[in-house]
């Protein structure tokens, strides 16, 4: 390893709490879907800041945006008004056909404030205070307290228990799973349409649209986490959008800032009318200027781009490029996933896979131990792909030694 790099990661784990065990490289630049580390080394990105960067790097006009902000304002705090937050919140209505908007600063925010609308909800109806959510095994919502306690990975929620309580998991596309954990205290079911940490699993259109059935016929709330899933990345704003399936409360991050820490939560009128009030909830940054510039940029830009076209027709080719090299190696069991959301389950861990790809100049993350996650920029072409495939069988099969090539 160069000297430089190594020098920023002895000071890095001097100074750094150790809660992630961080790939060997320091990045230190970005340009359209490549990155740059401090050595000057470049790649190409498949990972996206963990689905983040769905513009691709250093775009000028979400950058001259920004700019502009930084000169005028940056914060505010909630006890005034600010245009940036009052234009972000009606294109995120306008786009998610949802009324209420409630920005917070990152995913796992816009998760405890749904549970925080949910449980309010619930409580205004029968004044009682033991309501259960309904969360889905292999699930994650995030890392605080409450969106942990909705999280279906028990190895990232167990040690931190007791969690909010009253909570019961399901399997995902298994209503009657869903069905059995149903009281007459549920008040909220919570599920990712595409689950992404959990391994790139979609929802079915038939279990969402039994569990949005089931959730009207009871007066229980659907919250939809879009964190990852949406924003485009299904080749839909909203991945529900493609089935029609309308949440009651939504929560997005991730994309929606392409790179500015932000997130939100959105409610229809009904659930607004009956849950959170003033003096209810509260964040100090959330919603500032220059994260809501971001996320009004960004609407903007999907727009202009006719980016969700452009995911539909460039996730087809990746798609049929993946399903090759589920063909071409043993050792790759399925493709699953939807858009630019796509998972490799591998019949093995699939770090030394990632490790190859790194030292080749391609990054790209997992989700779990066994799949090989892939969520690039939204704005990838053929070309990119192309590149990515090449390097990946390289990296597969100096990653996985017996895996080699299958009988075909
Ligand atoms: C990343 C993620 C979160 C948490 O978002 P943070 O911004 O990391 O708090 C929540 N839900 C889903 C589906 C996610 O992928």
């Amino acid at each position: 390893m160069a000297e430089k790099t190594q020098q920023y990661i002895e000071r890095a784990e001097g100074a750094l709490l150790h809660t992630y065990n961080r790939y060997p490289i320091v990045l230190d630049r970005g340009e359209g879907v490549y990155l740059y580390d401090i050595e000057g080394k470049k790649y190409l990105d498949f990972a996206a800041g963990i689905a983040v960067f769905s513009l691709g790097y250093n775009n000028p006009e979400y950058k001259e945006a920004l700019k502009d902000q930084i000169d005028k304002l940056t914060h505010t705090s909630n006890y005034y008004y600010n245009v940036p937050a009052i234009e972000a919140a009606e294109k995120l209505k306008k786009v998610s056909g949802m009324d209420r908007v409630f920005f917070t600063n990152s995913g796992a925010e816009a998760i405890e404030g749904a549970i925080k609308a949910a449980r309010k909800y619930a409580w205004e109806k029968d004044g009682c205070t033991d309501h259960e959510i309904i969360a889905m095994h292999h699930s994650f919502h995030g890392r605080t307290m409450g969106a942990l306690s909705v999280t279906g990975t028990p190895k990232y929620r167990e040690p931190f228990e007791p969690g909010i309580g009253h909570v019961k998991f399901a399997q995902l596309n298994d209503f009657d799973s869903v069905l059995s954990c149903v009281t007459p205290k549920t008040c909220a079911i919570v599920l990712e349409a595409v689950q992404g940490e959990g391994g790139l699993m979609p929802a079915t259109e038939d279990f969402l649209k039994r569990v949005r059935a089931l959730c009207e016929e009871k007066d229980i709330l659907l919250i939809l986490d879009e964190v990852q899933c949406g924003m485009g990345r299904t080749g839909f704003l909203f991945a529900w959008q493609r089935y029609g399936v309308k949440p009651d409360i939504m929560a997005v991050a991730k994309g929606v800032g392409c790179g500015v820490p932000v997130g939100a939560f959105l409610m229809t009128e009904e659930v607004a009318q009956h849950s959170l009030k003033a003096g209810d909830h509260g964040t100090t940054y959330g919603g500032n200027p220059l994260a809501c510039a971001a996320v009004s940029k960004v609407l903007d830009l999907f727009e202009k781009y006719d980016l969700l076209h452009h995911v539909r027709e460039v996730s087809a080719y990746l798609e049929e490029k993946l399903d090759g090299l589920v063909s071409q190696f043993d050792c790759i069991r399925l493709r699953r996933g939807a858009g630019l959301m796509q998972g490799l389950v591998f019949d093995r861990p699939v770090a030394p896979v990632i490790n190859e790809a790194l030292s080749r100049g391609l990054i790209l993350i997992n989700a779990g131990p066994e799949i090989l996650r892939l969520v690039p920029p939204l704005v990838i072409t053929k070309e990119n792909v192309d590149e990515m495939i090449g390097i990946l069988e390289e990296s597969i099969a100096a990653g996985t030694g017996s895996c080699g090539e299958g009988s075909l």
